[in-house]
């Protein structure tokens, strides 16, 4: 059972899926709404991690392991120190997803949101022309392709999002965090 919130603290919403899934462009929406309402923000997006907190790590199983480890300990102390933050990041082993939540949800809510747009659709989307060098064997280990992903099992959201635009798509995730109470709901947020 998650300990109760610590009076103050924020949540994490923590989004993972392939690549090209719309993991960081549904984030992009999702930061500013949430500052709309009075948060404080954070945004830990894995490519950005990358060339910070995780520079010099790579793709392999334990480099993968050791960035998300990273990434959920320092969320929890943000979470506890009251900001919302956003995570957007392949994060693809259930095990480390979980080890996450376990530290964050000593203080705060853990919003595990799946982008679970499929293979295909990441594939034709290539936003950042991955996908064409992964197929081509030009890039080892990339999830989904030469690499695992581990879906969620128990997602508080799974969100497909072939047909949507995204805007319906960060619709879709604030309307959920109101469900969850993590926000307010619109109107009680006006009343
Ligand atoms: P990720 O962060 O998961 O690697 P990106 O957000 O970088 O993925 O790329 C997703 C791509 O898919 C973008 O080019 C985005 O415009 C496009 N896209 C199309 N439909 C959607 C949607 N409903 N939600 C999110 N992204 C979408």
């Amino acid at each position: 059972m998650p300990a109760l919130p610590a009076p103050g603290a924020g949540f994490v919403l923590w989004f993972t899926g392939l690549s090209g899934a719309g993991k960081t462009t549904i984030a992009n929406i999702v930061e500013p709404e949430l500052e709309r309402r009075g948060f404080v923000v954070d945004h830990l997006d894995g490519d950005i991690v990358r060339t910070h907190l995780s520079k010099g790590l790579g793709f392999s199983k334990e480099d993968r392991d050791t960035n998300i480890a990273r990434i959920g300990w320092v969320s929890s102390r943000l979470a506890r120190a009251g900001a919302a933050v956003i995570v957007s990041a392949i994060s693809p082993y259930e095990e480390l997803r979980r080890h996450a939540r376990g530290l964050v949800e000593q203080h705060a809510p853990f919003v595990e949101i799946h982008v679970a747009t499929p293979l295909e659709e990441c594939a034709r989307r290539d936003p950042k022309g991955l996908y064409a060098a992964a197929f081509a064997g030009e890039i080892d280990e990339f999830t989904g392709v030469s690499a695992p992903y581990e879906e969620p099992r128990d997602p508080e959201l799974r969100l497909e999002t072939t047909g949507l635009t995204p805007p319906e798509s960060a619709a879709i995730v604030i309307e959920r965090l109101e469900e969850l109470n993590v926000l307010p709901s619109r109107v009680e947020a006006e009343s």
